[in-house]
This record gives C-alpha cells, structure tokens and sequence, in this order.
C-alpha cells in the first residue's frame, strides 16, 4: 500500500489530453486572491476564447429568449415606494423637483461608527431618549434598528427645532427601514427597491483548470463551484477533468439600478467530461424546494459522490509551487489516492455508518464506512479523525469524517480511498454508481414543460457558441 507518487507523477502528467494544471494554478490562487480582495462580482467579464451572453428576460418566458441581441429588462417587484427613494450606494438622497416633502426640512445622513448604539447615535444628534423608545417600539420592524452596523448610513429628518421628523435606515442593498413622524407618534414602514431578475448563459472549454475556465467565461469563482457541485456525483473534478472538457451554463444574474448585485441560481447546464455529456435542469417544487435533475427527471443526486475530497482543496495544493504536481490517479493499486495539503477535510462519500476506525497496518488512520448491505467505502492515511466519526455511528453524505494525513506507509500527505461492492473492489472513478431517485410523480408533467424549454437553450447555446470556439 505504499505510493510513490515522484514515480507516477512523471508518468501521468505526460500522458496525452491529461489535464495539466500546475501552471494554471498560480493563476488560480492570484485570481482568487484578487477576488477575496475585490469581490467576486468583479471578475473579468470575458477573455480568451470563451463567451457569455446576457439574456434579459422575463423568467417565465424563458422560451422567447434565445435571440441574446435583444434586451429587455423586467421587474420582478412592482414595490419600490415612490419617496424617499434611497441610493444603494448610500449617497445623500437626490429629491426630485415635484417631491412633495417639505424642503424646509434637514436632511442629514449619519455613518454609523465602530461601537455605536442608536442609542449614541441619537444622543449625538440631541434627540431625546424617549424618542428612541418611541421609534424603537414603533412596529417590531424597527427592531431592526438594534442591529445597525459600522460603516451604513442613516439618514435623519430634523425640522428646524431639531426634533425627528423622519429616519431612514437602508439595512441592505434592497431593503429600507422608513420611520416617519404621524400626529401621535411614529409609523414604520419597509421599503423595498425592485430587483431584476436576468437570465445569462456562458460556455467554456477547459483547458487548464475548470476555475479558469469559468472565470474565462465570466462566471464568478462562487458559480463555478456551485457548477461543479451540480455535477459533482457524476463528475471527478478532483482528478476526472480533461482537456477538450466543456460546458454550457443558464443563470440568473441579479440586478439593482442596472448593476449586477450578484448571482442568481443556476437554471440549467451541461457538463461534458472525457468523452459523456452531464445535462441538469433546476427545478423547484411547490414548497420551494430546489433540486437538480436530468433531462429525464432523474436526480443528479445519487448515492454516492464521486469525490471524498472537495476539489478546490486538493488544487489549492498546486499554489506551493511545487516542482511536479502529485494530483495523480494511480491505477496499479486498488483504490485511487487524492493528494491533498494536510488536514484537509475527508468527506463521507455516502450516508452510511461507520464500521471501522482506527490503525490498521500500511492504511495508517482509517475508517470504513458501509453503505446499506452492498456498498462499503474505505479512507485511509488520515492525520486525524472529526469528533464525531465514532463506530458506530452513522454519517451523512458529504460529512467531513477526518483530516487528510501520512499515517502509515505513506511518502506524503494523501487520501487513500477505496470502493467496494459486495466486498470487491471496484474503481471509485468509474463504479457505476447506484441509481438516481426520480422527481416525485406528481411534478413530472411540471418539469417535463419547464426542462423542455431549457433543453431547447442548452442546443441552440451549444450550437451557436461551442462552434463559434472551435
Ligand atoms: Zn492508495
């Protein structure tokens, strides 16, 4: 059970179409720092040979909105109040000409400092102390007022004696707190900008790593990896990617004033991998849960997912700038090994309970876990276990049950992961894996309408923007 990765690496890394992403990883890691340090909504729009569309439509009629030329905006909320209107970006307020409020009136706008209470607040703006309570207790909205935090603005409404005549707290980028003077006391109201609900579709072709691909295509690093989790049961991202691999997305961006806020879900996608096309309709039942399924209704969920370790985390190793990449399958053995920095997290591959942990021989620090009668999967070498892995106990799909280590003969830090079906071993990557639930009988004709249209958009974005990066 000993792995010599230096051996295997030189290997596969020079084996044709296989996916090389050392150099692409600097990249990576200087592209995600950027996007910690700016926001992810800024990343790069479109580069390199991969396209985005925006597609502003009506949700609904979704079917209307493959000519990605025309544009029309819609709103989704018809409740933006017509006064005060407040600035998303905090900006003293711009009254237009036929306002009726009463001008004689000051405007004063407070940001709110480290420490501050409204409290301190009010009492630096001479207000009274019972008027506080008064504002406070106005409805439970103005509760949420106790959770003002540094750096928003407040605006005041003063009349000429000082008094409070109006205040207004923007709590988040759609959403104002209005308190208003009435002959008895005060009125609360919530007031609500309207958000625009537009639908974009991006297609990449990977060709180093499918973060660069998505950012290529102007897909924040958030959506990428809500991508690769659609498709995650199905898809190895850890190991399975390959050049000439690519993929179509429909999403939804948010909008506020004609500028992006940021991602809505994603509504449909396509994912082709080393040769098979992964297709995934979103589809939210009447309860408002949301799943993904394939075009034929079965679940994208199954089982067992294809990884136990999250992908970023094992090409995050790639960013130390390592002489030769250890991210390598190794088929010689029974089991495939996931190179990973140290401690990072081992997820449970399936719901199951645990039915082995501790050291067993050249495996290190292990764990077996079995799946229902057939299934049992095994992860070995761990640094350290979760407090919560116990014999016994039963685990949850995606649980985290211990940390990535050397235990036992290992030469580096690595998850060594096997799969059995009936106590044989089968390879994890390629083990036809149990088969997907199906969306409920009684949403079928449901989806059935909805995934058409979107499937009918997977081909036409397929057809138009895949040959156009050939
Ligand atoms: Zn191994």
């Amino acid at each position: 059970m000993r792995h010599d990765y230096k051996n295997f690496s030189t290997q596969e890394i020079n084996s044709p179409g296989k996916f090389r992403p050392e150099k692409a990883h600097l990249l990576l890691i200087t592209a995600i720092a950027v996007g910690l340090t700016i926001g992810f909504s800024l990343m790069p729009n479109q580069a390199g040979a991969n396209k985005k569309d925006t597609i502003t439509e009506k949700q609904s009629n979704i079917e209307s909105s493959l000519q990605p030329a025309k544009t029309q905006r819609i709103i989704e909320s018809l409740s933006l109040p017509d006064e005060p209107q407040v600035n998303s970006l905090q900006l003293p307020l711009t009254r237009s000409a036929d306002s009726a409020e009463d001008t004689s009136l000051n405007w004063k706008t407070v940001k709110v400092k480290s420490g501050d209470t409204m409290a301190q607040i009010f009492s630096r703006l001479g207000i009274s102390a019972s008027v506080l309570h008064q504002v406070i207790n106005t409805d439970k909205s103005a509760r949420k007022l106790a959770n003002i935090r540094p750096g928003q603005n407040i605006r005041f409404q003063l009349d000429e004696q000082g008094a409070l005549h109006q205040l207004v707290y923007q709590y988040d980028i759609a959403n104002s707190l209005q308190i208003k003077k009435n002959s008895s006391g005060f009125d609360a109201e919530t007031l609500t900008k309207s958000l625009d609900k537009r639908i974009a579709h991006s297609s990449a072709n990977i060709t180093h790593s499918l973060f660069l691909a998505g950012q290529s295509a102007g897909l924040s690093d958030n959506m990428t990896m809500h991508l690769a989790n659609i498709f995650g049961w199905d898809i190895d991202f850890a190991l399975d990617m390959r050049k000439g691999d690519h993929f179509t997305v429909i999403y939804e961006e948010i909008f506020l004033d004609d500028k992006k806020i940021r991602d809505g879900n994603i509504l449909a996608a396509e994912f082709h991998n080393r040769g098979k096309t992964y297709r995934a309709i979103r589809y939210e039942d009447k309860n408002g849960q949301a799943r993904y399924y394939s075009p034929d209704g079965m679940s994208m969920r199954k089982a067992f997912l294809r990884s136990p370790v999250e992908f970023s985390r094992i090409s995050s190793r790639f960013s130390l700038g390592r002489k030769h990449p250890i991210l390598n399958k190794i088929r010689a053995h029974k089991g495939v090994d996931y190179a990973a920095s140290r401690g990072t997290p081992i997820k449970a591959t399936g719901d199951g309970k645990i039915v082995f942990k501790g050291n067993k021989g050249g495996y290190g620090k292990t764990i077996i876990i079995k799946h229902g009668s057939a299934y049992s999967t095994l992860y070995a070498h761990m640094r350290s276990y979760n407090k919560r892995s116990r014999i016994g106990s039963r685990v949850k799909q995606g649980q985290v049950i211990g940390y990535i280590g050397s235990t036992g003969l290992a030469t580096g830090p690595h998850l060594h992961f096997e799969f059995r079906v009936n106590g044989v071993h089968r390879n994890p990557l390629t083990v036809r894996l149990p088969k997907a639930s199906p969306l409920p009988k009684k949403y079928r004709a449901d989806f059935k309408t909805k995934a058409k249209s979107l499937v009918t958009q997977l081909d036409l974005i397929k057809t138009n923007t895949l040959a156009s990066l050939q």
